[in-house]
């Protein structure tokens, strides 16, 4: 075997971003991963010459002017902006609910006239302390919003009621007044033009680093952790302990992709399917993040489910009773040596793209400095 410096268990964005940093300062580097392809979650892959997010859709976006240029040396970005709409039975909304939202709903025209609406809501509805999801989405944005917009959307994601679901899961929802339907407020964002892929592939591009595909940890867990010096490990903290405290939970998706042969199936990159009915969450139709104009589209529904061992863990279940069981396996981390918990799994963290590269930046610091 050659004489690695590292193992880094995971070829997602955070353990590319290490080993990339790691190769630059000289060290030698084994990735693995068990999935047949790197890049994790932000995994694109190109049918009918359209760059597919496999994992859903995902949208670059940071305030963070030092992030936004590291992540343009290994792509070129357009200037995707996200403006997701939403389809309530055949309604067509603007989101995030801003002036384009409210003037289709009430017909109202200036801010004044949307302010008075929602309070008018609010008033009527009269809940001072909300006692769950349904109460403080009404105690913040009104009846109208709450009913088209949030209700059933959000009742899928969790599958469960908005009144059996607890109030903090909405601490606020964003209001705008002024007719922009820019989804985000970062002064950065944008779709890598040619997909993700590239991105992690460049990272990984060096001597130094070997990534080895198709490969579980957890088939050779004390081998690993006897031969390399130190590992770097972004799977799923609980696992790597045995599950000893218990299981974090998450939700899952199910995405069910179908190829069409038609140009333009929605004419918008995301739209979600706000009514309680629909079984799915959204479409994406991934052409519009890069502006595409081939002869076919593609489209993905996602469905939200509930994640059990064996699916994909895409969002953690921050409550209480999670955050706890997550706490005593970071106390546990904190005092195993020579691994390094980091990435979404590692921390049982929903974290977007430009907090993971943050953190594994300041991972880096850590180690090298
Ligand atoms: P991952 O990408 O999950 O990488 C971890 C890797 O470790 C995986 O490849 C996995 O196969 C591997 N692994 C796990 N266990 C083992 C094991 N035992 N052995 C070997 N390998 C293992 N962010 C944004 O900024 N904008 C968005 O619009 C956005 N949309 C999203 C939509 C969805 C549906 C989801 C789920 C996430 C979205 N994100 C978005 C977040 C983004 O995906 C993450 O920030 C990023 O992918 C996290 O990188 P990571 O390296 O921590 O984890």
């Amino acid at each position: 075997m050659k004489a690695y410096d590292y193992l880094v268990v995971g070829a997602g964005l955070f353990g590319s971003v290490f080993a990339y940093e790691a190769a630059k300062r000289g060290k030698r580097i084994k990735v693995i991963d068990k999935r047949n392809h790197i890049a994790g979650n932000i995994y694109t892959e190109n049918i009918e010459g359209v760059n597919v997010h496999k994992y859903g859709a995902h949208i670059f976006h940071t305030n963070d002017k030092e992030i936004w240029n590291y992540v343009n040396q290994f792509a070129e970005f357009n200037r995707y902006t996200n403006s997701p709409i939403a389809n309530y039975k055949g309604e067509i909304y603007n989101l995030p609910f801003n002036m384009n939202t409210f003037n289709k709903l009430w017909g109202v025209v200036t801010p004044d006239e949307a302010k008075a609406k929602i309070e008018e809501q609010k008033a009527a509805a009269g809940i001072d302390k909300p006692k769950n999801l349904e109460e403080q989405a009404i105690s913040l944005v009104g009846t109208d919003i709450y009913e088209k917009l949030v209700k059933g959307y959000t009742e899928k994601q969790w599958g469960r009621k908005a009144t059996e679901l607890p109030a903090f899961i909405i601490k606020r929802l964003p209001v705008r007044f002024t007719y922009d339907n820019n989804y985000f407020n970062d002064k950065y964002q944008g779709i890598p033009i040619g997909g993700y892929t590239q991105i992690v592939e460049k990272m990984l591009e060096n001597p130094l680093i070997d990534v080895e595909l198709e490969k579980d940890f957890f088939e050779s867990k004390d081998e690993y952790l006897r031969e390399f010096p130190r590992i770097v490990y972004t799977g799923m903290i609980d696992q790597f302990f045995d599950y000893q405290f218990g299981t974090l939970e998450y939700r899952s998706l199910e995405f069910e992709t179908t190829i069409l042969e038609q140009e333009n199936y929605q004419g918008n990159a995301v739209v979600n399917y706000t009514d309680a009915e629909t079984p799915y969450t959204r479409i994406i139709e991934h052409k519009h993040f890069e502006f595409g104009h081939q002869e076919k589209t593609v489209i993905t529904k996602e469905y939200p489910k509930t994640w059990s061992k064996g699916d994909e863990p895409y969002y953690p279940v921050n409550d209480k009773k999670n955050n706890e069981i997550f706490n005593k396996y970071l106390e546990l981390a904190r005092k195993t040596p020579n691994v390094l918990f980091g990435g979404r799994l590692g921390m049982y963290k929903y974290y977007d793209m430009h907090q993971v590269i943050g953190a594994a930046l300041a991972a880096v610091k850590k180690e090298f400095n």
